[in-house]
């Protein structure tokens, strides 16, 4: 009961300050330093809004990065809303950065030893698409992830492990540089099998210098239509 309790507390608090998803992952499978010590990820997408997608062209990649980085004000508030909450409980803690912007090589390693998108998977949030993205059923590619790992009790997700994506080529179709290889995921796939990393983030590195990836141009995600407000 206390445990159920604590999560509804959680959950509610997390989506007062914004969360659109909330998910709970045991990630003890990983077998990792991290995952020994904090073997739940409380998984956290928050939607970007419809106007930021009608801005992802691929000459305005500024447009495309301001948005992605709009939202971390935001984000960063609901990671100090969760790890405020667990301190208070007597919980231990991690919260794993957000992707952008990543400033310096500390954060890197950090992003590079722990993925958001593996979280949301094992939260049973979504599935990961042909574009290598989180796919969400609600929401589709449309969200901005971060994690806090935590050692706290907390009832997990049914993990996803297998594509959703059937005979969609959206994004495939939709990636001007080919980046994209028209494969199904399933848990354990190389990434390299689902896209080319180094070509994409090279795209992005054109136009904006930052450190590490990711997205570049964003029509993979723009192309995408799981998600409520573009369904067809
Ligand atoms: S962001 Fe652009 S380059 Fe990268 S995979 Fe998507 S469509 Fe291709
Ligand atoms: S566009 Fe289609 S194939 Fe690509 S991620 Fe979305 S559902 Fe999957």
């Amino acid at each position: 009961m206390k445990i159920i309790n604590q999560q509804k507390i959680l959950t509610n608090a997390l989506k007062t300050k914004g969360a659109s998803l909330v998910g709970y992952a045991d990630i003890s499978i990983l077998n990792t330093y991290l995952s020994d010590k904090y073997p739940t990820a409380i998984s956290l997408c928050v939607k970007y809004d419809d106007s930021f997608v009608d801005l992802w062209k691929l000459k305005n990649e500024e447009n495309y990065h301001d948005s992605l980085t709009k939202l971390n004000p935001t984000m960063n508030e609901i990671i100090d809303t969760c790890t405020d909450q667990l301190k208070q409980w007597g919980y231990g803690y991690k919260a794993i950065p957000i992707a952008i912007p990543i400033k310096n090589e500390k954060q890197l390693n950090e992003i590079n030893c722990f993925s958001h998108k593996f979280a949301a998977t094992r939260a049973g949030l979504g599935w990961i698409g042909k574009s290598s993205l989180l796919i969400t059923p609600e929401f589709g590619p449309k969200v901005k992830l971060c994690t806090v790992l935590t050692n706290g009790k907390f009832e997990t997700g049914n993990p996803v492990e297998t594509s959703k994506c059937n005979s969609c080529n959206l994004c495939f179709k939709a990636c001007p540089f080919n980046a994209i290889k028209s494969h199904d995921w399933h848990i354990g796939i190389e990434r390299d099998k689902l896209f080319d990393a180094h070509i994409c983030n090279n795209k992005r590195l054109n136009a904006i210098h930052v450190i590490g990836r990711k997205s570049a141009c964003g029509n993979c995600i723009q192309a995408c239509l799981k998600g409520s407000h573009w369904k067809k």
